[in-house]
């Protein structure tokens, strides 16, 4: 299983985060990627950006050395049921937006808010992917997440590092996930969440997780840039139509 898009990486705007485009786009090269993401933290974590940094990505460009970077947010999910910190000017100038439970801006509460909550960031559309769900700290109703996904057209990230070295007792929750998103017959995106770029396209533990459940690779749209860019149009995001005369030059 060969999988040619990272939705998930920070950059040096995140402070916790230590490289830059640059770096990102030289080991994407390295490790055979046609596609990446940078998503650093939107505004409400402690070392994320400000705003401007978001708005201004368009000054990227979209394609270098053949190989593509989406203009992503790492959004917060808030604990009033309010959705997302995304504010609705900002959505235009992002090809991709997560949505996660991060400690700093969410006190870890009980199933029910967590649920709730999530389930609130979907309905907010502007995000079409629910990272790092496998976080123990954030327990959830599982069934009704991933049917509240489905219904809001929201993928659902397998975070490599969650099996690594962030969120220590992700690992059966994370493989719990993969088999009811398949009884659901739902979607994921794998992503490294790299914060470094030696760890860009690092799905290992993913795949090595995929395979032991037998997820068909059918439901994972980062497998190749013109699945994950058909399931961005369907959000309506331009950077589809932005990259299809690149997707065209790309051995099929
Ligand atoms: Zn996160
Ligand atoms: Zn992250």
């Amino acid at each position: 299983m060969q999988i040619r898009c990272d939705t998930h990486a920070h950059t040096v705007a995140s402070t916790h985060a230590y490289s830059t485009v640059h770096d990102y786009w030289a080991m994407a090269k390295q490790r055979d990627l046609q596609l990446f993401a940078i998503t650093d933290h939107a505004p409400t974590m402690p070392d994320g950006p400000h705003y401007w940094h978001f708005g201004n990505m368009k000054v990227l460009p979209r394609v270098h050395d053949n190989i593509a970077m989406l203009r992503g947010i790492e959004a917060n999910i808030l604990p009033d049921y309010s959705g997302v910190d995304i504010p609705e000017r900002l959505s235009p100038f992002l090809d991709i937006a997560i949505a996660s439970f991060h400690e700093p801006v969410f006190d870890p509460k009980g199933k029910n808010e967590h649920t709730r909550s999530a389930i609130a960031a979907f309905k907010a559309g502007t995000v079409q992917i629910f990272g790092h769900p496998g976080n123990p700290n954030y327990p959830l109703h599982e069934e009704e997440v991933i049917r509240a996904a489905k219904d809001n057209n929201v993928a659902i990230e397998i975070n490599n590092s969650s099996f690594t070295h962030s969120r220590v007792g992700s690992e059966p929750n994370c493989i719990r996930l993969l088999e009811l998103i398949d009884k659901h017959d739902w979607k994921v995106v794998f992503a490294s969440d790299a914060h470094s770029a030696f760890h860009l396209g690092t799905f290992e533990k993913c795949v090595e997780k995929a395979l032991e459940v037998g997820f068909p690779e059918e439901r994972i749209l980062s497998v190749a840039p013109q699945r994950l860019l058909n399931f961005l149009a369907e959000h309506g995001k331009n950077v589809a139509s932005e990259l299809e005369p690149w997707l065209k030059t790309l051995e099929p």
